[in-house]
């Protein structure tokens, strides 16, 4: 691969060459959970690491491998883990750095089930999480951090609040505290938003979204910049610096440097946890990052037509669309998204739960899902749906109010796509 391609030559020729043993050019299944040793050297050689290789797929897979190289070449990492979900790739990003004892530091803007893994899973494991509601309060977030606090974590946009991480001012914060700032980058996708250019050390995203973007495949991934020094914070850090029993005595960051973030994460996590993603999953998310770049271009141009139609109606109190003029982080989206801030927008009903509910009973093309990332436009209510549970203070943080909808808009044609919601605007009367 040459560093000088461009998104849309990397994003369908980085770390992949013909299959060597076929000449397959389409990147091949490798469905197998096993890989026949040569002889016992080999296998002595590749257990005791002396060696690479493949040894059994919920460690490594040869497609899974591809699509790795491919998405660190996208976001400018330095390495990438495939795993089986956006949750796995989240748990597994934090619980990297942060075990027992520990603490962590969160904005409050999250989509729903990481606010559930930090608020009700993460204390189970004896994390603690504190949440930041100014979540682009530089000041906040240092007074949240406290002497065994192990990360910064945020939703570069936030979802379904749809609100922009201001980056730069989190990340100095996170380096005078000497964490590493770890980002969900869902809903941005690297062709809109590179976070690690930003200040951010560790990317994930929930790759069933935009990344396999046809609604076919649940997948994860961690992707590493190599540029948080786990080795000059070794008391910090003890996992990186020290001897790990399970895997040799290896040490991390003397063995791998700058990849020793991903390395530790695929064997301690993917090894002895075990959310392997399946090597066909690994295809069809291979298969969707070949065309991302077109099919974004394509989400914000709907998008934006989308919201300006919205926010022209008089039955519509409120659209949040970052880069919408007049919303309040358009100065941050300009700078952080400035091709648009991605196709995930809300909008608010003025007659609360019963008119979100028959808006999205009326809609016939829109899908009734709780999924964004689609090629398909989908809509849900999150009142009734994804926030039923908890409190309103709860909510509050996250943005959902009794009438708001949320909307993913597809690549459908846009005529279309108006017309649907036309109806659904009917119905909500
Ligand atoms: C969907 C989503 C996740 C979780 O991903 P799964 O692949 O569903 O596990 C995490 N973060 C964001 C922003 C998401 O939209």
């Amino acid at each position: 691969m040459s560093e000088h391609w461009s998104f849309e030559t990397k994003q369908i020729h980085a770390g992949q060459t013909p299959d060597p043993a076929t000449g397959a050019r389409a990147l091949p299944i490798y469905q197998t959970t096993s890989y026949q040793f040569r002889d016992t050297q080999h296998a002595a050689d590749l257990f005791g690491l002396a060696e690479p290789g493949n040894i059994y797929t919920r460690i490594m897979n040869p497609t899974q491998d591809v699509v790795e190289q491919r998405l660190a070449a996208l976001e400018g990492g330095v390495g990438a883990l495939l795993v089986a979900s956006g949750q796995a790739a989240t748990t597994g990003a934090l619980t990297n750095v942060a075990e027992a004892g520990d603490h962590i530091v969160a904005s409050a803007s999250l989509y729903g089930g990481t606010d559930s893994l930090l608020r009700h899973t993460f204390p189970k494991l004896g994390i603690e999480v504190s949440f930041v509601e100014d979540n682009n309060n530089p000041e906040a977030w240092r007074a949240a951090a406290r002497e065994n606090t192990k990360a910064f974590f945020g939703e570069t946009i936030g979802n379904p609040k749809g609100d922009i991480l201001d980056l730069e001012a989190i990340s100095a914060v996170a380096k005078e505290v000497g964490v590493p700032f770890i980002v969900d980058n869902t809903v941005a996708t690297p062709y809109l938003l590179n976070p690690l250019k930003h200040g951010a050390d560790t990317v994930i995203h929930s790759a069933t979204k935009y990344i396999g973007g046809h609604g076919t495949a649940i997948a994860g991934v961690v992707i590493d910049g190599g540029t948080f020094d786990y080795a000059a914070h070794g008391d910090k850090y003890p996992g990186f610096n020290t001897p790990d029993a399970s895997y040799h005595g290896l040490v991390f960051t003397e063995a791998l440097g700058p990849a020793a973030f991903i390395a530790k994460l695929r064997v301690q996590y993917l090894r002895n946890v075990g959310p392997a993603v399946s090597p066909f999953n690994a295809f069809l998310i291979a298969q969707g990052i070949e065309t991302l770049s077109l099919r974004v271009e394509r989400h914000i141009e709907n998008t934006r037509k989308v919201a300006e139609w919205l926010q022209a109606r008089e039955d519509v109190a409120k659209v949040t669309w970052a880069s919408l003029d007049g919303n309040p982080y358009k100065e941050l989206a300009d700078k952080y998204t400035p091709r648009g801030s991605g196709a995930v927008l809300t909008f608010e009903l003025p007659g609360g739960v019963d008119a979100g509910r028959r808006f999205i009973d009326a809609l016939e093309l829109f899908s009734h899902v709780a999924n964004i990332g689609d090629v398909r436009s989908l809509a849900i209510h999150p009142a009734s749906t994804t926030h039923s549970q908890g409190t309103p203070e709860e909510h509050a943080a996250t943005g959902v109010t009794p009438g708001l909808v949320r909307l993913a808009v597809g690549l459908e044609g846009i005529d279309d796509i108006l017309a649907d919601l036309d109806a659904g605007f009917r119905a909500a009367k």
